[in-house]
């Protein structure tokens, strides 16, 4: 099964994403831990993307669709995967139909997270992530057990530079006019399963797994 996640800053597509690898076998593409891995590695291409990233700005298409395209590449793709914050622009999406056309493959289904604006700016403002695995806490609505250690690895959990006030609202900006005509681009080739995450993550992700039954896929 191949999915994208599709959802704004702070959605929950992280979270939910690390749930479904598990629950479908599927690897994890997320493209932000990807950047975030150069970053922290000082690769050129970490380089050329943090000055993207730190404004709230998308890392341009070209990097990003190649860098994707190799990954896709990897053995462990095969079976399956969840792509998490790929495609964000129209050209990425035709990219990837393309990418994929060529191996005969496609999409099968297009998971929408939906959280209203408010509850996404007082969600990202509270996020802390794991340094080492990429874990995501939140200050108030799920604390780390001992304060800045992350539960699972013991890694040491930031808060991440796009995460600060300013670049919130930017990076909000960029996901309405890049991001959010996927939506509609998806629609229109009827793959969209919706998960209402306004809530809690379990209600989000039963939703999506009830979508995924009712199209056969799961
Ligand atoms: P979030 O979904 O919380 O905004 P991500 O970890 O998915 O965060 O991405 C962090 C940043 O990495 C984005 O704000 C953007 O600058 C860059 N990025 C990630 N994926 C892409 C992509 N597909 N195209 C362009 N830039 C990307
Ligand atoms: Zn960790």
């Amino acid at each position: 099964m191949k999915l994208i996640i599709l959802g704004a800053p702070g959605s929950g597509k992280g979270t939910s994403a690390t749930v479904l690898r598990e629950e479908y076998n599927l690897a994890h593409i997320s493209t932000g831990d990807i950047f975030r891995a150069n970053i922290k590695g000082n690769t050129p291409l970490g380089i050329e993307a943090k000055s993207y990233i730190d404004k709230g700005l998308l890392v341009p298409d070209s990097l990003t669709i190649s860098m994707v395209e190799d990954r896709l590449s990897q053995d462990d793709c095969k079976a399956g995967y969840i792509l998490d914050g790929f495609p964000r622009t129209i050209a990425q999406a035709e990219a990837l139909d393309e990418m994929l056309a060529k191996q005969n493959t496609k999409i099968d289904a297009v998971l929408s997270i939906v959280v209203d604006d408010e509850e996404i700016k007082n969600r990202v403002a509270g996020r802390r992530v794991c340094e080492k695995c990429g874990a995501s806490y939140n200050v108030v609505f799920k604390p780390t057990k001992v304060e800045g250690v992350c539960d699972l690895c013991g890694g040491v959990v930031y808060q991440r530079e796009d995460d600060k006030p300013e670049t919130v609202e930017a990076r909000l900006k960029t996901y309405y006019k890049n991001t959010q005509p996927l939506i509609d681009f998806y629609n229109k080739k009827g793959i969209i399963v919706e998960g209402d995450n306004n809530k809690n993550p379990e209600v989000c992700i039963e939703q999506i797994k009830e979508g995924l039954k009712a199209k056969g896929l799961v």
